[in-house]
């Protein structure tokens, strides 16, 4: 099922030609309509009349977060606020917040999106969808709001937090479909399994993104909330959700390719990765928003990509599951280690341990440190010194096979980690605090 078959089945010649069309466009616009974009023009000798379809793309400059906050607050918007019916902002992950615009046609053009990744995931407007998203200057929860109400969803816009009052809500009101982030969705799994409230639940399918996640942490949560759990990814400086989702077959999520251009290239030599399995930096060109519009941004996100023609039908190209940032990448001991890497190693290895860890990395006489805490599950709590020391002990061999270094893991006392109602905070990088 489709919700704009004409847009999503697109020949791969038809998109190209749609994106053509509307990237020349849309740096006309730029460059008449937002200083910033115009400078950089000049300074890079490019007139809006150079590009001429996409195959100029990689004459433009490249735009930057940086450009977003120098241009704070509204710097790089291009329609004047009068035209502009919402602000978004982003939660502030890395850095100062940035702020984007949307005009009328903006919202439309995401809830479009919005509805394309609920119909993919199999719902029709007789779903009940729990938006536990939070709603408010991040966009996961208006992004789906916008996207049921298009599609016609019983909406429930409960927003993050009160978790237990979500579960009840989750019965009460007959939730088929649960928006949230993964690591908020397996809060509210152990809520239900601690409230023992699993089986009165009527959902079939979770809709998750917003931060990373892995496999293994999908297989728990599927386990865990009997649904079928489905990826999104989206920034706030594109569109929030519904840049790109999942359909049936989960081999990547599909990019929405008539409105964004998807680029990916080596990080320090900027050139173009051609090879779809080579990991490269995701830059993004929205060709029609009017608000905020943005040309070759730097995501920082790390993704491969999926070219095989997709069993569902979409011909949009498929992004791998990202990475997590290049800039979130930590560097210990000279060796790069993902957090994903990490979280992979204990979702694999589940006896005896939960979902829940936290990763510290300090700096003790001039020598980097990586300390794992993770909660036991109760049983092994209840269990003897021994056989938690031999836990330890094996997850520190596994973590130095597939990080190529050493870390101390200890083990700790069932719920004693916060638990997130957004984006899970995992890493505390207290070298960064000196
Ligand atoms: P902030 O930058 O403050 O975290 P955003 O809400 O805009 O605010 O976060 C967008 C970022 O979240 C993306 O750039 C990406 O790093 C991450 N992200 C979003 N969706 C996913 C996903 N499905 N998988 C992995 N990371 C994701
Ligand atoms: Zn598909």
């Amino acid at each position: 099922m489709y919700f704009q078959k004409e847009f999503e089945c697109m020949s791969k010649a038809d998109i190209k030609k749609l994106q053509s069309e509307k990237l020349v466009k849309q740096v006309k616009y730029v460059y008449d309509n937002v200083e910033c974009y115009r400078k950089r023009m000049d300074e890079a000798g490019i007139k809006p009349s150079d590009i001429k379809s996409i195959d100029d793309l990689q004459k433009l400059p490249f735009t930057y977060k940086s450009d977003l906050r120098d241009n704070y607050p509204y710097g790089l918007f291009a329609k004047p606020l009068s035209e502009i019916v919402e602000l978004h902002a982003s939660s502030g992950t890395t850095g100062k917040r940035i702020v984007v615009g949307y005009t009328k046609n903006d919202l439309d053009m995401w809830a479009s999106c919005g509805a394309r990744m609920l119909t993919s995931i199999g719902a029709t407007k007789d779903d009940i969808i729990q938006i536990s998203y939070g709603y408010g200057l991040f966009t996961g929860g208006f992004g789906l709001h916008y996207g049921a109400e298009k599609l016609g969803l019983t909406v429930i816009p409960i927003s993050s937090g009160n978790t237990e009052r979500q579960i009840e809500t989750m019965i009460d009101f007959k939730a088929t479909i649960l928006a949230s982030t993964p690591s908020y969705a397996m809060y509210l799994a152990e809520t239900a399994e601690r409230m023992g409230v699993v089986d009165k639940l009527s959902l079939k399918a979770g809709i998750f993104g917003a931060e990373p996640w892995t496999e293994e942490m999908r297989h728990q949560i599927e386990e865990k909330l009997h649904i079928k759990a489905y990826d999104i990814y989206g920034l706030t400086e594109i569109v929030g959700p519904g840049v790109a989702f999942e359909c049936d077959c989960q081999e990547g999520m599909h990019v929405n390719e008539d409105h964004f251009i998807l680029e990916r290239i080596d990080p320090d030599t900027l050139e173009p990765i051609t090879d779809p399995n080579k990991l490269g930096e995701i830059v993004f060109t929205t060709i029609d928003r009017e608000g905020a519009p943005l040309i070759r941004y730097r995501t920082r996100d790390l993704g491969t990509v999926n070219i095989t023609p997709c069993k569902c039908g979409r011909t949009f190209i498929k992004l791998s599951k990202p990475q997590g940032r290049s800039d979130d990448m930590l560097i210990i001991r000279g060796v790069n280690v993902f957090p994903s890497q990490i979280e992979e190693v204990l979702l694999k290895n589940p006896e005896g341990i939960t979902a829940n860890y936290q990763i510290v990395v300090d700096r003790v006489n001039n020598t980097d440190t990586l300390d794992l805490f993770v909660e036991m599950n109760p049983d092994l709590f209840a269990d003897d010194m021994a056989s938690i020391e031999r836990l330890q002990k094996q997850l520190v061999d596994k973590l130095r096979n597939v990080l190529g270094i050493g870390a101390k893991v200890t083990l700790v006392n069932p719920n004693s980690i916060a638990r997130s109602e957004g984006k899970a905070k995992r890493v505390i990088d207290k070298r960064k605090l000196i």
